[in-house]
């Protein structure tokens, strides 16, 4: 499964930045998941719960803050809202569109004890 290999890699970037910091425990994880992506947030949130048993996010809140897609589009020469991959431009109803933000996931924060 894509989210659970996301999971995982969200996981080494978590528990070394607690151990950075000297956690006992991580509390809670802030992710930013971009709407173009191609990750379903439940089932991030799910396979994250799965990877961090037996670590030290075991438990961890998991807060998925949506990044709204946008695109540059050509024609209009501006950045537009974009809501999904493969839609036309909401101003003028053409596909000249270069993507700009809302694919990315990122981690945001982490609350650790
Ligand atoms: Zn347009």
């Amino acid at each position: 499964m894509h989210e659970m290999s996301l999971a995982e890699s969200m996981l080494d970037i978590v528990e070394s930045t607690a151990r950075k910091h000297h956690a006992q425990r991580v509390t809670s994880v802030q992710f930013e998941l971009g709407a173009l992506s191609h990750a379903d947030r439940e089932a991030l949130a799910f396979a994250f719960d799965v990877v961090a048993r037996g670590s030290i996010a075991e438990g961890a809140r998991f807060e998925v803050i949506e990044v709204p897609g946008t695109a540059w589009c050509m024609l209009c020469s501006k950045t537009v809202g974009l809501a999904k991959r493969g839609d036309a431009c909401p101003e003028c109803g053409h596909y000249q569109l270069t993507v700009t933000q809302g694919e990315a996931m990122r981690i945001a924060s982490i609350e650790i004890i």
